[in-house]
């Protein structure tokens, strides 16, 4: 497999686009927000400047790294000849239905189909493309270029030789994949956003602090981050959308959001995004600073 392409260059398109390209893939970057491909570029370029300081790559490699990626904001232009098409648009079911439809379109037969996904259903996606077999979840984690873990999901129609490309092919990205099933929330989020809503819950009812929820995790668990910071990093519409997802998915009333986490959401208080979530974010620093909401 050499011909690569990634739909979406937002957070995490920009990311796998970067390390498939570091490790010698031709890759086709597409967006439909021209702006946007030129900010995943700087970002690269970005990221392989600060590889390049710490000595983990040649300024050869950034070069090659570079000249790897081609963009686009054509769907059709961008999958004409790929093996594989890794799509992280934003995350909306209809939206990425429709983009699997044209992917499904114009990528050439035999070409695998992969989303990034957090959270919406393989196999649903898969049941839009005339390929289900050929469907599969490839969840990198943010950010893509750090961190080890792609959580591989089968979809209810995905062939096994799918799932053992796959498996192969995130270790030759230098990551460690992990194949789990097609149900709601998947492994990761399955279990992670529980462990948030309940931080969000004992916040609510008074048992402690941000800080300290936090701090009881980060020590108590070796956790290099407190549930509260990580869902301001991850961003609280993103939680909630998740923890919907479970509901719905399971049935079961334990994974409905902390009403808490709903009002912060109403009120846009997003997290490092909006600037506020739990703590305050002022641009640039890195101190955490609870929220005066919560003092
Ligand atoms: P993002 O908002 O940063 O980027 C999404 C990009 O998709 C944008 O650049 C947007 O212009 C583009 N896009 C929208 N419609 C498109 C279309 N029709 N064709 C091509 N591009 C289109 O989002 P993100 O955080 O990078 O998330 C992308 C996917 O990755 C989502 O499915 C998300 O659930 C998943 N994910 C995100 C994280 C995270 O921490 N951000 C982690 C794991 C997985």
């Amino acid at each position: 497999m050499k011909n690569i392409s990634v739909i979406g260059a937002g957070t995490m398109g920009n990311g796998i686009a970067h390390v498939f390209a570091q490790n010698g893939f031709t890759v086709n970057l597409v967006d439909v927000n021209p702006s946007q491909l030129q900010r995943a570029m700087d970002t690269i370029n970005k990221n392989l400047d600060r590889q390049l300081s710490k000595g983990t790559i040649t300024e050869e490699q950034k070069k090659t790294t570079l000249t790897n990626i081609t963009v686009t904001s054509i769907i059709a232009e961008g999958v004409k000849n790929a093996e594989l098409v890794v799509e992280a648009a934003t995350e909306n079911a209809a939206l990425k239905l429709s983009i699997f439809e044209q992917m499904d379109m114009y990528a050439p037969a035999g070409c695998i189909l992969a989303t990034n996904t957090s959270s919406i259903s393989i196999t649903k996606i898969a049941a839009v493309t005339k390929r289900p077999g050929l469907v599969i979840g490839m969840h990198f984690m943010n950010p893509v270029p750090v961190m080890k873990l792609v959580e591989i999901i089968n979809g209810y129609a995905t062939k096994k030789e799918v799932t053992a490309t796959i498996v192969e092919l995130s270790k030759l990205l230098g990551k460690i994949p992990c194949a789990v099933n097609d149900y709601p929330g998947f492994i990761a989020n399955r279990i992670l956003m529980p462990m948030i809503n309940e931080a969000i819950y004992s916040l609510y009812e008074g048992v402690a602090g941000v800080e300290e929820i936090d701090t009881v995790m980060k020590l108590g668990m070796a956790h290099p981050m407190g549930p509260l910071q990580l869902a301001d990093f991850i961003g609280l519409d993103v939680c909630l959308s998740i923890l919907k997802v479970l509901q719905d998915g399971f049935g079961n009333p334990k994974y409905a959001a902390c009403p808490l986490l709903v009002n912060m959401v109403l009120a846009g208080k997003l997290g490092v995004k909006s600037g506020e979530g739990f703590y305050t974010y002022t641009a640039g620093s890195k101190e955490l600073v609870v929220s005066e909401r919560f003092k």
